[in-house]
């Protein structure tokens, strides 16, 4: 008897338009709620270096996951398809950190072909200082759910 191969994380997804934004991740299948999806990768950054590695042109910013008060993963150099995941203030992804390794999980049963979400005010750090206009006109959400709070930061 054959055994079946084991089910590659990177077959669960893949990338597309996205209604949200830009380019999204997509369900190819049926994902069950609790699943690792897939690891949030990229070159591992101390949070002091990124400002002057923004203004040196070596990365965007756009793409920085927060691990810990010290540490970021910038998921545009060397990333995955895992930075590709859009915002949403109603998602069904969240983030798990385990080791200072991020990975994305399905916090819910997500059905093939829906786009992946997760929220991204786990790796806010910049909003704190910016009030709740400031946040909504600097960085509005388009995630269109109805629990929408009008900003990709935390509240
Ligand atoms: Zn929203």
């Amino acid at each position: 008897m054959q055994e079946k191969p084991k089910v590659q994380n990177r077959d669960f997804i893949r990338v597309g338009k996205s209604k949200i934004q830009g380019s999204g991740v997509f369900a190819k299948r049926k994902i069950p709620k609790g699943t690792r999806i897939i690891e949030y990768a990229g070159d591992r950054i101390p949070k002091k270096d990124l400002l002057s590695d923004v203004e040196n042109g070596l990365t965007s910013h756009i793409y920085v996951l927060s691990i810990n008060d010290e540490l970021s993963v910038d998921g545009e150099r060397n990333g995955n398809d895992a930075r590709f995941i859009n915002h949403s203030c109603e998602p069904n992804c969240e983030v798990y950190i385990f080791d200072e390794i991020p990975y994305i999980y399905a916090m819910v049963d997500i059905r093939r072909f829906e786009e992946l979400t997760f929220d991204y005010k786990l790796q806010s750090s910049i909003g704190t200082k910016l009030t709740k206009k400031e946040k909504i006109a600097l960085f509005p959400c388009n995630c269109q759910s109805k629990q929408c709070r009008g900003t990709i930061l935390a509240k």
